[in-house]
């Protein structure tokens, strides 16, 4: 049997840093002057501060541009149907549309034409290859209500692999599609993993016997946690890889890659990623160990391009040079802005205290509920914590003093910690919520 490929884009995957600045700014170029001609919020936003097509000659102008916000995409929608004035093309060249509830309930509209389909098909196709999905896999998708969903599916098909819809909350048909037909390789939410353990173990099947190769997660930060990844790896003599992509962006242009340490950037040509200061805004030298928003602008999109488009995302940059030859630097989820709480003026994920917590696997399980009394960001130590102890945990007094210890140590707060039995904190099967919130809103 002939042995599979290394990439599914060996050109782009390993562009050299000068090659890789050359093709992202000409895309760049040319996608600046189509926005221009073409999409009136750009045109309007940008002409008022007095800048043209022939500023932005390559990546390094960027930092000339604004930002755009998530609320200017929801305005644009509201005041320019059906797709918004950031739109550069008729409805009649779009063959797709996407729509996100989103936190705030208005939805968002994300349209693709049949050009953008291809652009978002190739870069899923990068980050799945990456993250080890291969022709031979069965792949069952127990994400059918993500929105963009139906993308992933195609690129799985696309990829040669066997696609099996099977939708959100119906595990019994992912265990049929696993049972019947062989499935094999997951791409789900992070949590999910975890959902289908306790799930095993209720209904008494063994996690082992069941033949899964391979998940590949995303949706929310986690899925890199270290103790987490190998439990499930463990459980299912499975490998864990991670994924991302921005319903706004770009299905999927993240991928991680053997060496698991952090995710590749596998967009370019379609979508240029920057990382920021989130509080100056200024543009950060991509290097191991910078942490901060992640900006995308779009260098290939014909119906919704977007220029420097804040994330919400923070992520911390894990390395920029891999054995596995790709060039893209690599990343990690850290949390986004809207789940950050500030204990005494520091800034704290609730997935980072998650991953603190977890390194103490087995003596607690990885399961945590953090509650707040009143609206965050702001929370008044100590912050209130449950934590699942282990199936032999010892002596939980120390425990709960070991876990306060190491949470002042790693995120320099204080917590009171409430240990509880290992199996009694809710288990998510879409994405898990860590903050209970104990007030009115
Ligand atoms: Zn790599």
């Amino acid at each position: 049997m002939k042995e599979d490929p290394k990439y599914w884009n060996e050109k782009m995957e390993t562009l050299s840093r000068d090659e890789f600045h050359a093709v992202q700014s000409k895309a760049l170029a040319k996608e600046f002057a189509y926005v221009m001609e073409n999409s009136p919020f750009y045109k309007e936003k940008f002409s008022h501060r007095g800048i043209g097509v022939e500023d932005i000659k390559g990546v390094d102008d960027l930092r000339k541009l604004p930002f755009t916000e998530k609320q200017e995409l929801r305005d644009s929608l509201a005041f320019g149907k059906p797709l918004g004035r950031h739109g550069a093309t008729p409805m009649e060249n779009v063959i797709r549309v996407y729509s996100t509830s989103g936190t705030t309930g208005v939805p968002t509209y994300i349209g693709l034409t049949k050009k953008d389909r291809l652009v978002w098909r190739e870069t899923a196709n990068r980050s799945m290859w990456t993250c080890g999905m291969r022709p031979q896999h069965i792949v069952p998708l127990p994400i059918g209500t993500f929105f963009i969903a139906a993308s992933y599916g195609e690129a799985i098909e696309n990829l040669g692999s066997t696609l099996i819809p099977v939708g959100v909350g119906a595990t019994d048909r992912l265990m049929g599609a696993i049972k019947n037909l062989g499935a094999n390789f997951i791409l789900s939410t992070a949590s999910f993993p975890f959902y289908l353990i306790h799930y095993c173990e209720k209904m008494g099947i063994d996690t082992q016997s069941l033949g899964i190769k391979g998940f590949m997660v995303g949706g929310e930060p986690g899925g890199s946690i270290p103790k987490l990844r190998k439990q499930v790896e463990d459980a299912f003599g499975a490998v864990v890889r991670e994924t991302m992509g921005n319903g706004d962006m770009l299905g999927l242009m993240w991928g991680e890659c053997e060496n698991k340490n952090g995710m590749h950037f596998v967009g370019a040509g379609a979508c240029h990623a920057e990382i920021i200061d989130p509080v100056t805004g200024e543009t950060l030298k991509i290097q191991k160990g910078v942490e901060g928003e992640l900006i995308y602008t779009s260098l290939d999109r014909e119906c919704q391009p977007l220029m420097r488009f804040r994330t919400r995302d923070h992520v911390v940059v894990t390395q920029t040079k891999c054995a596995c030859g790709r060039t893209g630097f690599s990343i990690k989820c850290v949390g986004r802005t809207d789940d950050m709480m500030i204990v005494s003026g520091v800034n704290v994920y609730p997935s980072a205290i998650r991953d603190v917590i977890s390194s103490l696997v087995p003596e607690v399980t990885g399961e945590i509920l953090i509650s707040v009394n009143s609206p965050l960001p702001s929370v008044k130590p100590p912050m209130k914590i449950k934590v699942e102890h282990g199936v032999n945990p010892g002596n939980l007094e120390d425990l709960t003093i070991k876990l306060a210890t190491l949470l002042r140590e790693k995120l320099i707060f204080s917590a009171d910690v409430e240990l509880v039995k290992p199996g009694s904190l809710p288990k998510y099967e879409y994405k898990a919520q860590l903050v209970q919130k104990n007030y009115k809103e």
